[in-house]
This record gives structure tokens, C-alpha cells and sequence, in this order.
């Protein structure tokens, strides 16, 4: 849940770009008294002082009032404009809130083609993904791409929403996982009537992009409800983008009829990086993180040489550094012999004592008897999602990343939910003595050397 004061804060700054754009006397007549009632999810509702204004607003300053949050929070939200009214009429806002599906989609607006450096390894997928976000629907659908993890495939599926979001603002984008697409399934399929609207919601969709489409395997119902949807789109030139860890051919578990309809676009793969990309590649995280770090080219080049998997590896070694000169040895410079140090025990065999992001996982996983995938998943179980706020908490407090660095950790989360999930557990310390023992307990454990 985002606080109250975190609601009127973001409000405070969107109202004060409408008042330097909007005449006074409209801004007054129109805006005033207006506020964020909540966000659950990847819903925001805004309450308007009257139902003309909310009409107005939905009519004429629906994408004005989408950017300029957007511009504030980072985040896409899917708004819906409500009164006073709704409010008391609690069962007309239910009504409003059911109509929300897909809560939890949200687009990263950091993840863009901007940032996203080609080589050898991902150019063909890339340039592809370009070519769909800029002509969607027209030149290949589905647009399939598959790779090992941590290579860039969710990356560039947001990048295509980003592209398409900014270069044609009414287009109706959903970016959703495979796990909330099942889920909502799940959900929707305790009554015809859900069931209905659910299709009819995504059918108004301009384009679906869906992450990690391997996780369909197994779910023949979810499968099948998918099916004709997927032919929906195709047939009315609305582009599909799926990503997944195997070419459609590889897929196990999967109706056939899914996996021929899958191959029937271009499906395209993206290999481990070579060295000069990876340098590059560390080169624009350094630089888009404003780490107040210099690195030295050969402490670059060995990073490189000793990531073999994937980007995300380099990235890990980058938050490794970056909290190794923060609680061990303070430094504004980094070369070689200090990687070394820094990085020492990542890619031997020796446990490191640097305290990391994956040591803290761990550490939690292990208390929960969870693995440290499913604390950076998407599983919304109560006690993953428990293990998860508590992991990002304990990054905050023993690491003192920022919030932002945080939500990469955990795949390109906005700010705001770290932040939330942190104060749910510093409340929680305060209120549940179990809790606030769990939290000493794995907080020692973690200090220690
Ligand atoms: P996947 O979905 O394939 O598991 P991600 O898209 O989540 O991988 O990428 C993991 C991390 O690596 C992300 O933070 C992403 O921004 C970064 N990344 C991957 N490839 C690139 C690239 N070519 N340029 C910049 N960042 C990249
Ligand atoms: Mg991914």
C-alpha cells in the first residue's frame, strides 16, 4: 500500500504541472479539490470534485493527466477517473475496481531501446523489437523472443510498450507476466460472467505483450482460453510480443495448435554477450546509475572476462562493488586490484563476507524454506510475498541502496513498492514480536563476518 502522504505528494507534483500549463481560472474551476484516493496495484483512482469534471478529465485531459503522472512516478497506471459519489456509493466503485483487471501489470519505463546496448548477441532481436514497436501488427505476429536468463528478453518487451506508448499515447498497451496471466485466468474463471468480461477487456487491447510464455506449459485450460485470443489478434493485424526461455518448437507441455501458431511469426534468439559488449554494457549502467564511481578500463575488462553467464551477472558484479566501497572500503575510484578485492569469492569457490543482495536472499529463502528464484519471482503466496517485502527491506536497511536500485534487484520494480514494502515490515517489528525477531535474527546473522 502507498501511504497517504505518498499519494499527496504525487499529486501535489502533478497538480503543479497542470497549473503551469492550464489557465488559471480552468485550473481552479476544474482541478481543484481533486485527489488520489488509492493505487491497488497498477490501478490508480482519482477522485474529481464533480462527475462533469470526471467526464471532462476522461474526455479531454485523460492523456495529459496519464503523463504527467507517468512523468512523476515513473510508472503507468491504469487510472480511473471517480467523484465523491462513487465513493459513498461503495458499491458503484466496486463496480469501477472490478472493472481493473491485470492490477499488478505495469510497464518500466526504465527499460528502454535507449538503454539497451546491441552487439553481436542481440542485435537481430533488437532491431526486430524496433521494427515491431514502430510498426505494431504489420510486420511479423507474433514477435517471439527466446534466450537463456538474464539476457535482456524482459528488457526489450518493455522497451517495445515504452516505444509505442510514446510514440502513439492512445494505443492501449498490456505487459503482463505468463504467472498474471494465469492468475487472472484463475480468478476470472469462477464465473461465465468474469470470464466474459475478461476477454472482452483484453480483446480491447491494442497490443499484448506477455513475459516468459514458457510458464503456459501444463495449464490446459489457461491454454485454451488463450487460443482464441491470440488468434483474435493475429487476425485483426494487433500486434502479440512474446518472450520465453525456449524457441516454440522446444516448448514442452504446450498444446500443439499453440506451439505451431507461436513459430508462425519470427521468433528470434538472443545469444551470451562477447566481451566488448559486456564492456559497453557496463559502461551505460555505470553511467545511467550516476555511480559515483570511475572505473578504470582493465577493472572493466575484468568484470567482463569473468561474467560468463548473463547481463544480469554483470550487473550483480557492479551492485557488489558498488556496496563493497559503501560498507567496507570507501573509495571514489576503482581499478583493477580494487575489482579484484571487491569481487573476491564471486568467481572462486570461497564464500564471500561482502554482504550482497543474493547473500541477503539467501539468507531469507533459507529461513523460509524458499528458494531464492521465488523470492525474486512474481508469486504473490503470502509467504513469498512476505519473504520477498523482507529481503528488499533488509537491502535497504544493511545495504543502504536506493530505492530504485532495489527495484532492479527485483526485475524493474518502481520505487514506490520498495518503499511501501519496507514500511510494511518496519511496521510490522513494531506490532508483531515474531516478526521483529525474524528480523534480528537474520540481521546479526548477515553482519556477522
Ligand atoms: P531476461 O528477461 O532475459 O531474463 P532481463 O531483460 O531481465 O533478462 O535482463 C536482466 C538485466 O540485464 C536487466 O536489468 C536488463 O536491463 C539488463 N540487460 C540485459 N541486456 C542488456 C543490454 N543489451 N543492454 C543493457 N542492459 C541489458
Ligand atoms: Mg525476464
Amino acid at each position: 500500500m502507498v501511504s497517504d502522504s505518498e499519494l499527496y505528494s504525487i499529486w501535489q507534483r502533478v497538480l503543479e504541472k497542470f497549473q503551469q500549463k492550464l489557465d488559471n481560472h480552468v485550473f481552479s474551476v476544474f482541478f481543484k479539490d481533486s485527489y488520489i484516493y488509492s493505487i491497488k496495484g497498477n490501478a490508480m483512482f482519482i477522485v474529481w470534485n464533480s462527475k462533469s469534471t470526471a467526464t471532462l478529465i476522461e474526455n479531454k485531459y485523460k492523456n495529459d493527466v496519464n503523463e504527467a503522472i507517468n512523468e512523476v512516478t515513473g510508472s503507468y497506471y491504469q487510472i480511473k477517473h471517480i467523484t465523491e459519489e462513487d465513493l459513498n456509493n461503495n458499491s458503484n466503485l466496486k463496480l469501477k475496481e472490478e472493472d481493473v483487471f491485470f492490477k499488478e501489470s505495469s510497464l518500466y519505463s526504465q527499460y528502454t531501446f535507449d538503454n539497451f546496448v546491441m552487439g553481436i548477441s542481440n542485435k537481430e532481436a533488437a532491431q526486430n523489437s524496433l521494427i515491431v514497436a514502430s510498426n505494431p501488427g504489420v510486420m511479423y505476429n507474433p514477435l517471439f523472443i527466446y534466450s537463456d536468463s538474464g539476457l535482456g528478453k524482459t528488457h526489450l518487451l518493455h522497451a517495445i510498450g515504452n516505444y509505442v506508448k510514446e510514440s502513439s499515447p492512445r494505443t492501449n498497451i498490456l505487459i503482463i507476466t505468463t504467472e498474471q496471466f494465469v492468475d487472472e485466468y484463475t480468478k476470472a474463471a469462477r464465473g461465465e460472467e468474469d470470464i466474459n468480461k475478461l476477454k472482452e477487456f483484453i480483446k480491447k487491447v491494442d497490443i499484448l505483450l506477455i513475459d516468459d510464455i514458457q510458464f503456459l506449459a501444463n495449464k490446459p485450460k489457461t491454454e485454451e482460453f488463450f487460443f482464441p485470443i491470440f488468434n483474435y489478434f493475429v487476425s485483426n493485424n494487433k500486434q502479440i510480443v512474446l518472450t520465453s526461455d525456449k524457441k516454440p518448437q522446444d516448448l514442452d507441455g504446450l498444446d500443439q495448435r499453440l506451439v505451431t501458431r507461436f513459430s508462425q511469426g519470427l521468433s528470434v534468439n538472443i545469444s551470451k554477450p562477447d566481451k566488448d559488449t559486456c564492456v559497453n554494457i557496463l559502461k551505460m549502467k555505470i553511467e545511467q546509475e550516476q555511480l559515483n564511481l570511475k572505473f578504470s578500463e582493465d577493472s572493466l575488462s575484468f568484470i567482463a572476462d569473468n561474467c560468463s553467464k548473463s547481463v544480469r551477472e554483470l550487473e550483480g558484479s557492479l551492485t557488489k562493488i558498488l556496496s563493497y566501497s559503501i560498507t567496507i572500503k570507501p573509495t571514489d575510484s576503482v581499478d583493477l586490484d580494487y575489482a579484484i578485492q571487491a569481487l573476491k569469492g564471486l568467481y572462486g569457490s570461497g564464500k564471500s563476507s561482502v554482504l550482497t543482495e543474493e547473500r541477503i536472499i539467501d539468507e531469507v529463502a533459507k529461513y523460509y524454506n524458499l528458494t531464492s528464484q521465488q523470492i525474486l519471482g512474481h508469486s504473490q503466496i503470502k509467504i513469498i510475498s512476505l519473504a520477498r517485502h523482507l529481503s528488499m527491506y533488509l537491502i535497504k536497511e544493511l545495504m543502504d541502496l536506493p530505492y530504485t536500485k532495489i527495484g532492479y534487484i527485483f526485475g524493474g520494480k518502481d520505487h514506490t513498492t520498495i518503499m511501501s514494502a519496507c514500511n510494511k515490515i518496519e511496521k510490522m517489528c513494531k506490532t508483531d514480536p515474531q516478526m521483529w525477531n525474524v528480523v534480528n535474527n537474520l540481521k546479526d546473522k548477515l553482519s556477522a563476518k
